[in-house]
């Protein structure tokens, strides 16, 4: 499509400037990695943008991959979210709505959703605890359907519910 096309211009503008402004230079890797970035509708974990990086240029190392996405997120075209299991994921952010996330414990499965309500209560209750709200990262924890019928199917299994957040290679 090409807005999308036009979507990547701008994103990758606001890269170039944000990296001129650091007093950096814009290498191939770092535009690669940029790319590869856009091109992903998914939650990634530095390592996960690693492989991906790796498939198309495995000169690239980890470090390159892990600095670019805190580029990313200072430049404001990637936005830093968790999930629970203790990694850092990244996820676009420039001319994204904002939303929140829901998370199988079972299965890793990451939903997204918004309620203007839930966002209208949260100024409410920050508002009331003298709080002026900047930003919030709302997560809710549980079973998706698929695993809430496995669950109801094996409930004698005795199995504690894990953390996994589903990687893009799984
Ligand atoms: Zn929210
Ligand atoms: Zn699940
Ligand atoms: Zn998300």
């Amino acid at each position: 499509m090409a807005s999308k096309e036009k979507e990547f211009q701008n994103e990758k503008q606001v890269f170039s400037e944000h990296i001129q402004k650091a007093g950096l230079r814009n290498t191939a890797q770092r535009e690669l990695i940029l790319d590869i970035f856009l091109r992903t509708e998914e939650h990634l974990s530095s390592e996960d943008l690693y492989w991906l990086v790796h498939k198309e240029d495995s000169s690239v190392g980890h470090t390159t991959v892990y600095r670019t996405l805190k580029l990313l997120t200072d430049a404001g075209l990637a936005r830093e979210v968790r999930f629970g299991d203790g990694k850092s994921y990244y996820e676009h952010h420039y001319n994204h709505e904002h939303h929140d996330h829901m998370i199988c414990t079972e299965c890793g499965k990451v939903v997204e959703f918004f309620s203007p309500e839930i966002e209208s209560l949260q100024e409410t209750v920050a508002a009331e605890y003298g709080f002026r709200l900047t930003h919030h990262s709302m997560r809710i924890l549980g079973l998706c359907g698929i695993c809430q019928k496995k669950d109801s199917e094996s409930a004698a299994s005795g199995a504690q519910p894990r953390v996994r957040v589903k990687s893009v290679f799984s």
